[in-house]
């Protein structure tokens, strides 16, 4: 039971973006992170990035703003950040309270600075398959566990447990693709007999919600296993009271699949990852804008 390492993969990826990054000096690209109230894990995963960013020699801004925030101020915000040429990435930290529509509110972050790939625009240009889209970074970060792992999905079938907007359709869409061209099973909560289409897998990934959900009766032998399931379960033994699990059953499934992503250290790093590389393309591609408009 090979294991993928998603924090070894996820550090040559950043080591990379480093690099990249140093390259570009004196330019230093930059995101600029919109977070409203203060849901714990949002203030979590914002300081992971900004960490992370840092790291990786990258600027990074925080704007807040309180629950109550009224539409007009949060876009004046987005408006600003849009106009500003130093800002290179743009993220609005979901959940949003329910005054603020994700849809509407991703939608005003102009697509050149879509980072986190939610606008209507790169998820239209996903499926027409344009270069230099950004693909959502939990997906994007799926892709290149597989990619990296060697694992060839030509002709494979890829069966994907969920249909988020965040995870599911866009890594459907990425595998579905031309270069990865994967024949892709899309299942969701109405699917019936599940199983029979998962043990059909050569590639199976798993975007639920639900621990352990997947288990070892569901898993072809051999099949290549993504987990992004991020799960919180009763721990006594643990200072914290709980634990994370993924959606798979790990202990089960590692016997049978041929490649494994544990949780955690599997497909989360990656997410973190991925915004780097997203953020570093959109300051590349805004400085050859810049060095084709100067030349014309
Ligand atoms: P959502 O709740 O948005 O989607 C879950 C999907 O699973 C839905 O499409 C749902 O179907 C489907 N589903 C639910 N129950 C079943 C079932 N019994 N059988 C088949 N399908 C089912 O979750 P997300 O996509 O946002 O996240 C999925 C998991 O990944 C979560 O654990 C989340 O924490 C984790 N996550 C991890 C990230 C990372 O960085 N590693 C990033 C983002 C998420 P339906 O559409 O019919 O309701």
């Amino acid at each position: 039971m090979p294991l993928i390492d998603g924090n070894a993969i996820a550090q040559q990826v950043l080591q990379e973006v480093k690099t990249r990054v140093a390259a570009l000096a004196p330019v230093v690209p930059h995101t600029a992170f919109v977070r409203v109230g203060d849901d714990p894990a949002s203030v979590s995963y914002v300081n992971k990035k900004q960490k992370t960013a840092a790291e990786a020699g990258m600027k990074s801004t925080l704007h807040l703003f309180p629950e109550t925030v009224s539409k007009a101020e949060l876009f004046a915000c987005l408006d600003a950040l849009n106009a500003d040429p130093a800002v290179h990435g743009i993220l609005v930290q979901a959940p949003l309270p329910k005054h603020l529509p994700e849809t509407e509110v991703f939608n005003r972050i102009a697509p050149a600075k879509d980072v986190d790939g939610f606008t209507t625009t790169s998820i239209g240009r996903l499926v027409q398959e344009l270069p230099g889209t950004f693909a959502a970074c939990t997906p994007a970060g799926i892709i290149e566990l597989l990619r990296r792992s060697g694992v060839v999905t030509a002709g494979k079938h890829a069966v994907v447990v969920g249909r988020s907007l965040i995870v599911g359709k866009p890594a459907a869409l990425l595998l579905l693709g031309k270069g990865l061209d994967a024949t892709v099973t899309i299942c969701h909560s109405r699917t019936k007999d599940l199983a029979a289409i998962t043990r059909s897998a050569d590639i199976l990934i798993a975007a639920i919600g639900k621990p352990r959900f997947i288990t070892a009766d569901m898993v072809a032998a051999g099949a290549v296993v993504i987990d992004v399931g991020i799960n919180r379960i009763a721990d006594a033994t643990r200072k914290t009271g709980y634990r994370l699990v993924g959606d798979v059953d790990f202990d089960g499934v590692s016997a049978k699949a041929s490649l494994i992503t544990p949780v955690p250290g599997g497909v989360g790093p990656m997410t973190v990852a991925m915004l780097m590389q997203n953020t570093l393309r959109a300051c590349e591609s805004a400085l050859a804008h810049a060095h084709h408009d100067a030349a014309h």
